[in-house]
């Protein structure tokens, strides 16, 4: 093993050869590392690793393959506490709610998925066209899958990608975000010991070079990311040459919409952390609440004094809720938001300033926006909600299905026909009623719109994974 160990191709690491990328503290604004990323070669040779994999690996039984996953479940709980340390220092993230919450989450994906790689669903095999023939349906694997992660959930996104994957017997190159590539490496030193060398392979750097690459290549036969509208707009442009699937989980602008019988006070406990979690940077993030406009004030004034209270800061501080914005870059694009936001003639009710200290902090702000400015219709990705009142239920459907996203969003009322009516008009991948942000292994996540398709976690999540044959025998040759 070379003993920089930044690029991991066919069970063994090495040095990138390609351009410098600067890693860095968010929380501190000081740099990590300066680490060398994927060559032009060093990306062939991964997605060429992946492809001379890939034979034996699909071969190895469903069992075979979920004993591998569960090994590596045990491995990545058994290092929680050295996972946790790098997530919160690449990504300022409290170090307690990584641990306790987004690590355990990893290891439960990539256990749900050792099980479900042993039950592939589909319609049994019989006689379907006469009694003289009998079909069979298969679900094989698609081959070399090129994944794509944000850096907002480093490892979690990682492993709703690899574990399916591989789970379905394909075999994998990711690539982490040039920001935040510490975790995935810490995962590709079980990925040594415990899979068989080129099922996963990791190439760091940027997206235009390494990841460009990467996503061009003839030999991936499918390409998964989680990023950005614009990111998911260049690789479907990249897959078109060799028709590649595709599988994009992009932005979102969650609506949360509350009716005057809504619990408010759990309601502004339940957005403490759905919409602040993580700094906001998150594609399901409770951002644009839409107030019944009886309760609109209350509210209004309630969420301030709740949110100016919010608690951030370093990612050990036993009381921050969140931390810094992931770089310099991001924290100025949120202050920009909010800028222009102020400039059009919005009311912002608390916070709306770049926090006055080290690191790349921004404090918890609210917003009483019109339902048309560039603020609610635009994905912010940081600690800032919007408000809007709303008049009645039609209108308030109206405009949260015009949003060009259509991911995340929820419902707040008692009233259970409402609630019931309304989940079914909504137009977005994923509804909760009287809750936000709640995720659960079993159940599908993923968008509509703009946001992307393809779902990630659940059976849905590995069947993406999967390509469905039909074989057919004839009894009389
Ligand atoms: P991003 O699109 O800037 O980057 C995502 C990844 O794509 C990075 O690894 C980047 O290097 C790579 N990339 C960029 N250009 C590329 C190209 N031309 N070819 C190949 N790869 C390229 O997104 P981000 O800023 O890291 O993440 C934030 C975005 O991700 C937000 O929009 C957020 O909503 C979205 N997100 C969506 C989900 C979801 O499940 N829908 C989950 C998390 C984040």
């Amino acid at each position: 093993m070379s003993d920089r160990a930044e690029i991991f191709i066919n069970g063994r690491f090495e040095a990138g050869d390609g351009a410098a990328e600067r890693v860095m503290n968010p929380a501190s604004g000081e740099l990590i590392a300066s680490m060398g990323t994927a060559s032009d070669a060093q990306v062939d040779r991964a997605v060429l690793a992946a492809e001379a994999a890939f034979p034996s690996w699909a071969l190895l039984s469903a069992r075979e393959r979920s004993h591998a996953l569960l090994r590596i479940a045990e491995r990545i709980e058994a290092h929680a506490a050295g996972f946790a340390d790098l997530e919160a220092l690449n990504c300022g993230k409290p170090h307690r709610y990584v641990l306790g919450g987004e690590v355990p989450n990893v290891v439960d994906v990539f256990r749900f998925f050792a099980g479900a790689a042993r039950t592939m669903p589909g319609a049994p095999a019989g006689e379907y066209r006469n009694s003289r023939h009998t079909s069979m349906l298969r679900r094989d694997p698609v081959g070399v899958v090129a994944s794509i992660a944000p850096w907002n959930y480093p490892l979690l996104m990682a492993s709703w990608k690899i574990a399916p994957a591989i789970a379905a017997g394909n075999t994998v190159v990711i690539k982490p975000s040039e920001h935040t590539p510490l975790s995935l490496l810490k995962l590709a030193e079980i990925f040594a010991d415990v899979l068989p060398p080129g099922v996963v392979n990791v190439v760091t750097g940027n997206g235009a070079t390494v990841g460009h690459r990467l996503v061009s290549h003839p030999a991936v036969r499918m390409i998964s990311l989680t990023g950005d509208v614009g990111t998911g707009q260049k690789i479907l442009a990249a897959a078109a040459g060799t028709m590649k699937r595709t599988h994009l989980e992009l932005g979102g602008k969650a609506p949360v919409i509350v009716f005057d019988d809504a619990d408010l006070s759990g309601l502004i406990e339940t957005l403490k952390e759905a919409s602040f979690y993580n700094a906001g940077q998150d594609c399901t993030a409770a951002c644009h609440i839409y107030a019944a406009a009886p309760i609109y004030d209350r509210l209004v004034s309630d969420l301030s004094a709740a949110i100016a209270k919010l608690p951030y800061g370093d990612p050990h501080d036993p009381r921050a809720e969140f931390g810094p914005l992931i770089t310099a870059r991001q924290r100025d694009r949120v202050a920009g938001f909010v800028d222009r936001a102020r400039a059009g003639g919005a009311e912002v009710v608390t916070g709306g300033r770049p926090a006055a200290r080290a690191g790349f902090f921004y404090e918890p702000t609210l917003i009483a926006a019109e339902p048309d400015s560039e603020i609610v219709r635009k994905e912010v990705f940081g600690p800032v909600v919007s408000i809007t009142p709303f008049r009645d239920e039609a209108q308030v459907v109206e405009w949260a299905n015009a949003s060009p996203y259509g991911l995340a969003s929820s419902i707040w009322t008692r009233n259970l026909g409402r609630a019931t009516a309304l989940s079914s008009a909504l137009r977005y991948g994923v509804t909760w009623v009287n809750t936000h942000g709640v995720f659960a292994t079993e159940m599908p996540h993923g968008g509509m719109r703009q946001s992307g398709y393809g779902s990630d976690l659940s059976m849905t999540g590995l069947t993406e994974y999967t390509q469905v044959r039909h074989v057919m025998f004839a009894h009389s040759r």
